[in-house]
């Protein structure tokens, strides 16, 4: 039985994101619930500037501003990387850092040139996070949070093209392999393997729990 109190969801829906390492994951996640999942983009939909001051208010925005454009309900994901050594930046402005071509490259490089600024280069000095904020915004306006965060390790040189983003730099604890050296199942870790290693699984899982029946 789902816990009291959270509304379930089902049917159709849309994923808020133009990101397309994002879209491919959140389908990933929500494939074994049988949800039919459109995307922003496919929809075309505008893409709502991200005022908020937390990861939390900007996964609102862009859930709300889908829910309101398709009247369907919208699943949207803000996520970034929380440095510790650079005062949690990047953060909520992780994409920003990759500039206008959207180059993660210079990215980790510029993460990397601010670590190297602090001389930062013990591991212990070198601590992150990844993190996830999920929200589900239904067109009468009602919302549904969750937040997942996975702690890690930066290295360099970058390792791996697997994944997306800060993927190749972030070496999760407990893990020798980073993000970027590991495939999709293993980054999500879901049950019944793992209990959700991302950010982003792990934030879904509480959705999971909250929303969705499994078929
Ligand atoms: P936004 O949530 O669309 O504002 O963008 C967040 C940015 O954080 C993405 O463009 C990625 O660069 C980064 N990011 C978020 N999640 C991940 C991840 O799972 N792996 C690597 N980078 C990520």
């Amino acid at each position: 039985m789902p816990p009291l109190g959270h509304r379930q969801l089902m049917g159709r829906l849309v994923i808020a994101t133009h990101n397309p390492g994002k879209l491919r994951e959140m389908r990933e996640l929500l494939a074994p619930y049988g949800i039919d999942a459109a995307s922003a983009g496919a929809l075309a939909l505008p893409e709502p500037e991200e005022t908020g001051a937390t990861f939390r208010a900007n996964a609102r925005i862009k859930a709300a501003a889908a829910a309101q454009a398709s009247s369907l309900p919208a699943f949207a994901d803000d996520s970034g990387l929380a440095v510790a050594a650079l005062g949690g930046e990047p953060g909520i402005h992780s994409a920003r850092w990759a500039g206008p071509d959207k180059d993660f490259n210079l990215a980790m490089e510029r993460v990397e040139a601010q670590l190297r600024e602090r001389n930062a280069s013990a591991p212990d000095e070198r601590r992150a996070a990844f993190v996830s904020a999920l929200c589900v915004v239904w067109p009468d306006g009602h919302a549904e949070e969750f937040e997942g965060r996975v702690e890690g390790t930066l290295v360099w040189p970058p390792r791996g093209d697997k994944g997306f983003g800060y993927d190749p730099m972030f070496l999760p604890d407990g893990y020798c392999r980073t993000f970027g050296e590991m495939s999709a199942e293993e980054k999500h870790g879901l049950p019944p393997r793992g209990q959700g290693l991302s950010h982003r699984a792990r934030a879904f899982l509480k959705l999971a729990e909250a929303c969705l029946d499994r078929r």
